[in-house]
């Protein structure tokens, strides 16, 4: 078996734009400057495309470029460069994610119809039903015809098509991607329009698809339009915390590597950056409390199987204590796209807290492309049993009554169905605690542990108190109020949405009514015992004639005897008898 590969001083991923060819680490990738502005013609394109798909031929991308670009000849971008660069970035953007050659075609025409003469016959003439299809897909209704209502039929329009095809979404998020890429040539109004829709909808698909890699890349670009002040100032603190975290966390990737070694497990401990936006999401304006965590985390990539995943997880919680409740295992439960990877926190040197990923190269490259991944494989015959695992259910459904709906309707329901699924809390530590829509304070107390779910009496939502069953609301800082005498009640179990909590309330509960049941029987037992033989029952324990008999009747335990006295299902008459029996 071979064994790890040499971890390189400060390799990082996870900073990169979308990175080259399959051929290539996902995140060894050189600048992309040359290309992102499209002035390198279709030469990159056909590199990239080939890289995938070695024996694809290239006459049909030509063919949809010379069309592009004869259609949009005389066009110029707002940034003065020619129009057709716009087309051949969006095209590149995908050719690099892995996508097949129709795709391709497609994103080099996908604004011919939208802004020029060429109409979708001709293009239905000229390439076909399925690049025709792909292309209307993600032509916008014209906002003459349609006024107010444009955007959402033509968001409608798009999901229509999706569900016949998903590679429309595709060449709608590489064409989102390159106009924020670009968006700095445009008025800030505008700017920020299109950076808040792409908030609201274009990112939540990216994220329903698995493209993680895009997603990050779309969120800093929006988070720079939105927040410009915040965006520099966590550029600027990474900045500065990013030697010292390093310094904190090389030693720990050298371990893991060796404990790694030690199981004869084959892969890679790497830092992964971690986006501006979600440092942003973690930490808001509270920039002086960085914490290495907040900058990286341990990427551990297995050369391997799923099974590999857990035994490299054993070998992380071996050197490094887990955090309690913070081990995700989405190889088991996986997440509503195709993300796949066990999560775990940890404490490492110092107290410092860690967040590890543990993946295997195939996970990586789902984790990171999600559905280019997944049409890339499907396109070479490669089948992983993983198909079919993103969930459509949110298209289906919205497809099942789009028909009925209002523009307005329509494009509410698709933001609700986008939205996460969930409430962002945060401790006053500033830990993130992740909660289920309707979550309440208890549900927030449980995530932080049974002790403190069992034990809390109160909670202060953002320095005011609350009721235990107010819901929590996204991105309140709560403060959990307990007593050592407190227990969990009937009335929690009314309080609380999460399973652990559930579980956990209905658990005391049981225990509660088995504990109460067995003092009533002992209190009758005790009764008896003592109009029947004048005993004291405490004397008869004390000797271990109760114990004894108990043990006759099949009871490894005496309170489980009183408690089956309690509830009647022992013949009081009879345990008396034979307790008084033993004494004799
Ligand atoms: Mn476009």
């Amino acid at each position: 078996m071979r064994g790890l590969a040499p971890v390189l001083r400060g390799e990082t991923m996870g900073d990169e734009r979308l990175p080259g060819s399959y051929d290539r680490p996902l995140w060894d990738v050189g600048p992309t400057a040359g290309w992102s502005s499209g002035t390198a013609g279709l030469g990159p394109v056909l590199r990239a495309h080939r890289a995938g798909y070695p024996k694809a031929r290239t006459g049909p991308v030509r063919r949809a470029y010379e069309a592009a670009e004869r259609a949009h000849r005389g066009q110029s971008r707002k940034s003065g460069e020619p129009y057709i660069t716009h087309p051949l970035a969006v095209t590149l953007i995908l050719a690099e994610l892995g996508m097949d050659t129709a795709t391709l075609q497609a994103a080099l025409l996908h604004d011919t119809v939208e802004d020029t003469d060429y109409t979708i016959g001709e293009l239905r003439a000229d390439f076909g039903d399925e690049i025709a299809l792909l292309v209307d897909g993600v032509t916008k209704l014209d906002g003459s015809k349609w006024g107010e209502r444009a955007e959402a039929e033509t968001f409608r329009k798009m999901v229509l098509a999706a569900a016949a095809d998903l590679r429309v979404l595709l060449i709608k998020l590489a064409d989102r991607l390159h106009n924020l890429r670009t968006l700095g040539f445009q008025p800030p109004h505008k700017q920020r329009r299109i950076a808040r829709q792409s908030q609201e909808l274009l990112i939540p698909f990216a994220e329903r698809l698995g493209m993680y890699e895009l997603k990050r890349e779309m969120d800093d670009l929006c988070f720079s339009v939105l927040r410009p002040e915040a965006h520099a100032a966590t550029e600027v603190a990474l900045a500065a915390h990013e030697a010292e975290a390093r310094a904190l966390l090389e030693p720990v990737v050298v371990r893991l590597r060796e404990a790694l070694v030690e199981q004869r497990l084959s892969g890679e401990v790497v830092l992964h950056r971690r986006h501006l936006w979600a440092v942003h999401l973690d930490v808001g304006d509270r920039l002086d409390t960085l914490q290495p965590a907040d900058l990286f985390r341990l990427m551990v990539l297995i050369d391997g199987e799923d099974r590999d995943c857990y035994i490299a997880l054993g070998s992380v919680h071996a050197i490094m204590k887990p955090v309690p409740g913070r081990l995700k295992d989405f190889i088991s439960l996986p997440r509503f796209n195709l993300y796949r990877a066990l999560h775990t926190r940890v404490i490492a040197e110092g107290g410092k807290v860690m967040d590890v990923i543990i993946r295997t190269r195939h996970m990586h490259r789902m984790a990171e492309r999600g559905l280019a991944a997944h049409i890339h494989d499907v396109a070479h015959g490669r089948r992983d049993g993983f198909e079919g695992r993103i969930d459509l259910e949110w298209l289906r459904r919205l497809l099942a009554w789009q028909n009925d709906a209002t523009s307005a309707d329509f494009l509410e329901s698709l933001r609700g169905d986008l939205r996460p699924e969930g409430v962002a809390a945060f401790t006053t530590d500033g830990e993130v605690i992740l909660l289920p829509p309707g979550a309440t304070s208890l549900d927030f107390a449980y995530a932080l542990g049974p002790q403190i779910g069992d034990h809390a009496i109160g909670s202060m939502v953002n320095g005011r108190l609350v009721p235990l069953h107010a819901p929590v609301d996204n991105g309140a800082v709560v403060q959990i109020l307990t007593a050592e005498t407190a227990r969990p009640s009937a009335d929690g179990l009314a309080a609380v949405v999460t399973p652990t909590a559930r579980l956990q309330i209905r658990r005391h509960l049981a225990a509660q009514r088995a504990g109460d049941a067995a003092a009533q029987g002992r209190r009758m037992v005790a009764e008896a015992v003592a109009a029947a033989a004048g005993v004291d029952l405490l004397d008869l324990e004390s000797r271990g004639i109760s114990g004894s008999v108990a043990e006759h009747m099949g009871f490894t335990d005496l309170d489980d005897l009183y408690a089956a006295v309690g509830k009647g299902t022992v013949d009081l008459a009879g345990l008396v008898a034979a307790i008084t029996a033993e004494n004799a």
